[in-house]
């Protein structure tokens, strides 16, 4: 290609190509894309926080005429466009092949939250993270999808650590121009406009469109004129408010979504309810066929075909319940509208239909108006057959219609820059094409295919990666807290010290602190000059949470006023980002959860994306993954009834496999200073985990067994 200077048409080209690129998601998992936004301005990239849009809106339309005339610069536009294109264009996915039917009549997702990527904070947690990746599995699967959600303009918190080491909330205005959303239009151009009633108000709902690849996902958003304060708050913040906020936002989600779908012409042919947030669209969908004259059984009957259902939690705590008269009060015009008897209604949410004191579940209505449910991992699908067993009398345990799908993680988009390049040197190009059959990880068995020196070169990379950035961001925490000194920052860590991480949820049966429980053994372990550990901790508590906070609060103290100092950090502000540099960098990824009420965890999986080892509770996937080779368990695939009795156990088991296993192993090197034991479980976990626990699987298993019925 010729350095000629490009014609004007050939720049508006190539600029509305990036605007496009810009505001389609695909680039969260295409380095290439990202690596031109870099280029185009990489301080504010990193300040705007990755958000391909704001860096369009950063730099003037002039700057980008002339830069494109860098002809370097240009081909790289073009590469990224043109994978873009090709990509978006592929006629032969697997979609196409297994489940053409789903192209016509897609699958509509429904979740309370997504999370896709740092930019776009409108995800809580695990939850939300796993469905952004479904949507982006379902994107490359080349599935009939489409994903409902609300828009939260101040989407999840942001948390701060305030000088008494408790955490404090704060949230941020997003603004919908400048992110990878646009809204939706009508046929007649005008904003598409939709309507549920909630209490005595009809409230009103714009929508808006993220693009993820082939998949569209679609965020309600009742921040429009005609709606009251109260209502055009109603989707300001994810899980935001009082059980009243609540249960309208799930009104909205439920409902407000179906009608959504029918505004836009999308007819599904399955609804698949991630989570019991969304469960009052079956209701939606009875009403429509109360209205074209069924009987209630055969409107029920007609939801049932239709809807799937995906239960997350084993904590009873965690499945929505609302009082009869909330419910009466948010749907009792919605309910009269039905003309059936409103206790028949209630009842779809009782497991004793009669009983006035049994609060609405939303767990209950979904699983009586679904033709099939599941759990997300094996030993959550036995936990979730007992928690049920009393919605289905007749069967025994084991028949209550609950099966389960492990969860999974897409591995694109939770793989970064190091070990991107370690993968186009060994399989080329077409790497990235290559990466979801099992036989690519395979290979990283072969010592033919890379060398022992070369998995724990890029370790180190990874882990100098994590520790650089994690200073980093402590030093802006400092500086906050006036507490900042340059050279201790430059300190915190060891460059090459076991490096043990654990972030998640400050949820307190996931119990964070349970590892310092042993104090004065974990001390000495991380002052050992010869052998030493350390600790990388983040993670939110929920707002009202307390004992998690206090949680927290105990961890920081730790790490600034024990001996511990310089040994443990926590990380504030939990996100994506952060998840992204901690599981990379982790040698070893830590997770202590009362069995069994971790329903699947999928942090865990990311960090076999790079080797890292998990050191986990035989809880959720981790009890399906580990086979003695891959990573290390803490104790057996058991536990006792007591809760005092499992977490003295599993501590005491944590601190023999720590002491036992975890370390010798790492710091056991040969004449070469290599830990030849410790890559030979990276190389077990890549190639035994990766196949297994991602969402590409994970999708194909849904469509498989869920969406074609
Ligand atoms: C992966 C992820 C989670 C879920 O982690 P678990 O191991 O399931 O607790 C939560 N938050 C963020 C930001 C994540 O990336």
């Amino acid at each position: 290609m010729s350095d000629a200077p490009l014609s004007a048409s050939e720049l508006s080209e190539l600029t509305k190509g990036l605007n496009r690129l810009a505001r389609n998601l695909w680039w969260s998992w295409n380095h290439e894309a990202q690596e031109v936004f870099n280029e185009l301005s990489p301080r504010a990239w990193q300040n705007l926080y990755h958000n391909a849009v704001a860096i369009l809106h950063e730099v003037s339309d002039y700057e980008l005429q002339v830069r494109l005339q860098d002809p370097d610069f240009a081909r790289r536009v073009r590469q990224a466009l043109q994978k873009f294109d090709a990509y978006l264009q592929e006629p032969k996915t697997w979609g196409r092949e297994h489940t053409p039917a789903l192209l016509e009549k897609p699958v509509a997702y429904f979740s309370a939250e997504f999370g896709f990527h740092e930019s776009l904070p409108i995800a809580a947690g695990g939850l939300g993270v796993l469905a952004g990746d479904h949507m982006k599995s379902a994107s490359d699967l080349g599935l009939g999808l489409v994903g409902i959600t609300l828009f939260y303009r101040e989407g999840y918190f942001q948390q701060a650590i305030n000088a008494d080491n408790w955490q404090t909330e704060y949230y941020s205005l997003l603004n919908p121009r400048n992110l990878a959303m646009e809204q939706v239009f009508d046929a007649r151009n005008e904003p598409l406009m939709g309507s549920v009633e909630i209490a005595t108000s009809q409230v009103f709902f714009q929508v808006w469109r993220v693009n993820v690849g082939r998949c569209a996902v679609y965020l309600l958003d009742t921040n429009v004129a005609p709606n009251e304060t109260q209502y055009r708050d109603l989707t300001r913040r994810v899980y935001g408010g009082d059980r009243t906020t609540r249960i309208m936002q799930e009104i909205l989600l439920g409902i407000g979504g179906v009608r959504m779908l029918r505004a836009l012409g999308i007819r599904p042919s399955v609804y698949h309810m991630n989570e019991g947030h969304s469960t009052f669209l079956t209701l939606e969908l009875i009403r429509e066929q109360l209205a074209a004259g069924k009987s209630f059984a055969g409107a029920l009957a007609y939801a049932k075909a239709h809807c799937v259902f995906t239960t997350h939690t084993p904590v009873e705590a965690g499945h929505d319940r609302f009082d009869e008269s909330l419910l009466l009060y948010t749907l009792g015009n919605f309910f009269k509208d039905m003309r059936v008897p409103t206790a028949e209604l209630l009842a779809l949410g009782r497991v004793k239909p009669d009983d006035k004191n049994e609060p609405f579940c939303m767990t209950v209505l979904a699983l009586k108006a679904s033709r099939s449910a599941n759990a997300v991992s094996e030993l959550h699908g036995q936990v979730s057959r007992r928690m049920w067993h009393p919605l289905f009398p007749e069967k025994t345990e084991d028949q209550v219609p609950i099966g389960h799908i492990t969860n999974g993680v897409h591995i694109l988009g939770w793989m970064k820059g190091p070990m991107r390049r370690f993968f186009m040197r060994k399989a080329g190009p077409a790497w990235e094409q290559e990466i979801n059959a099992p036989a690519f990880w395979e290979r990283m068995a072969d010592p033919g295919f890379a060398s022992d020196e070369e998995i724990w070169a890029l370790r180190y990379n990874l882990r100098r990666e994590m520790i650089e950035f994690a200073r980093r961001r402590l030093l802006i925490q400092g500086h906050r807290l006036e507490q900042s000194d340059f050279i201790v920052y430059d300190r915190l860590l060891n460059m090459d010290a076991l490096t043990i991480g654990f972030a998640r949820r400050f949820a307190t049966y996931k119990r964070a602190p349970l590892v310092f429980q042993q104090f004065e053994e974990i001390v000495k372990l991380t002052q050992d000059p010869s052998r030493p550990i350390q600790f990388v901790f983040a993670g939110k508590a929920h707002p009202r949470d307390d004992e998690g906070k206090k949680f927290i609060q105990h961890i920081i103290h730790l790490s600034k006023y024990s001996e511990l100092q310089g040994h443990l950090i926590f990380l504030e502000n939990y996100d994506i980002h952060v998840a992204r540099q901690m599981v990379s960098g982790c040698d070893v990824w830590l997770n202590t959860p009362r069995r069994p009420l971790e329903a699947s965890g999928t942090s865990g999986q990311k960090v076999s994306l790079y080797g890292g080892l998990n050191l986990s509770i035989l809880d959720g996937w981790w009890r399906e993954g580990y086979d003695g080779t891959n990573g290390f368990a803490i104790g057996g695939d058991s536990h006792p009834n007591s809760i005092a009795e499992q977490d003295r156990r599993d501590s005491e088991n944590l601190f023999k496999v720590l002491t036992q296993e975890v370390i010798p192993c790492f710091y056991e090197r040969d004449d070469t200073g290599i830990p030849r034991q410790w890559i030979a479980r990276m190389r077990r976990a890549m190639v035994t985990l990766v196949p297994k626990f991602n969402t590409n699987r994970m999708v194909q298993d849904y469509a498989k067994k869920y969406y074609l019925a």
